[in-house]
């Protein structure tokens, strides 16, 4: 899908952005969830859902979840990380074989295994998409999730991983459906930080080559996924300059006219004072300036 196309697309669905700061005064117990960083779906040639080749989205959504992971951590702050994996007798419909237990499809990718023993994080394997499903114990019907963010009195949740449209919406929705039925009390709000998601890239024209597969078109279902999770209750999306410099969150306009999106499509960095005529984030980023990221918030 050409990016004209999807420009438009993300006019007419548009993800607000804002900034999360995570310091500064009256901080709240803030805690991190990853979701599925692991080499079936993010390690070129691991396996039947992993990139084929090495995939950009991908593998900055590597980079941005190893570096928050780390911040949190030396912070001492509270983290999750969930690992998809399944049983060989027991397949996943609809998808293939993947991630199956033992095999190291199902290990936190290189850079994150350091996380395996680090006291801080708490690591949760589930076989199935949705990591809230996927905590609970299927003989005492307790969820370890549920405890977690119990018993580090989280208030703010934030979200990355993979797939965006897949697993990190299905799991930010049940958080959210969970946290207004009081499931998850002392939980406020979630945020999705969308620099730190991908999901994968499967073309119309090699999905017809396919039997029993749709397409996927990576850049627009990464942002459904983005709009879906606001749709469920978000409200901000956020840069990450700011992601640890304090806690207040921002707000940044998103597209809403035709005459924005052609400054969005056609400045190029050769523009001088492009950012002093308010273009818009991913322009900056174009320009080399800035790396815009996504964020979602949801409130109470
Ligand atoms: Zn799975």
């Amino acid at each position: 899908m050409g990016e004209p196309t999807i420009d438009l697309l993300k006019m007419e669905l548009p993800v607000e952005e804002g900034r999360l700061h995570l310091n500064g005064d009256g901080v709240k117990t803030t805690g991190l969830v990853l979701i599925d960083v692991v080499n079936g779906f993010c390690t070129v040639g691991a396996g039947n859902l992993a990139p084929k080749v090495a995939d950009k989205q991908i593998s900055e959504m590597v980079e941005e979840s190893v570096r928050i992971a780390r911040l949190f951590c030396e912070k001492k702050w509270p983290v999750f990380a969930f690992l998809d994996t399944h049983h060989p007798d027991i397949p996943e419909h609809p998808y293939p074989p993947h991630c199956i237990l033992g095999t190291d499809e199902a290990n936190l990718v290189p850079a994150l295994q350091w996380l395996e023993n680090d006291p801080n994080a708490t690591l949760q394997r589930k076989d199935c998409i949705d990591g809230f499903l996927g905590s609970i114990d299927k003989h005492d019907g307790s969820n370890v999730f549920v405890d977690w963010v119990r018993n580090n009195d989280i208030k703010l949740l934030l979200v990355v991983g993979i797939c965006t449209d897949i697993c990190v919406l299905d799991f930010v929705s049940s958080v959210l459906s969970a946290r207004n039925r009081g499931f998850l009390s002392p939980l406020e709000d979630v945020v999705v930080y969308s620099r730190a998601c991908a999901t994968y890239d499967l073309p119309l024209h090699i999905a017809n080559t396919l039997k029993d597969t749709i397409a996927h078109p990576q850049e627009l279902m990464h942002h459904i996924g983005l709009y879906m999770a606001q749709g469920r209750g978000a409200k901000e999306t956020v840069r990450s300059r700011q992601l640890i410099s304090s806690r207040r969150i921002e707000k940044q306009r998103p597209i809403r006219s035709p005459s924005e999106l052609f400054k969005r499509m056609f400045l190029t960095p050769a523009v001088k004072g492009a950012s002093k005529l308010g273009v818009l984030p991913e322009v900056q980023e174009r320009r080399g300036e800035e790396k815009n990221i996504m964020f979602f918030q949801a409130h109470v």
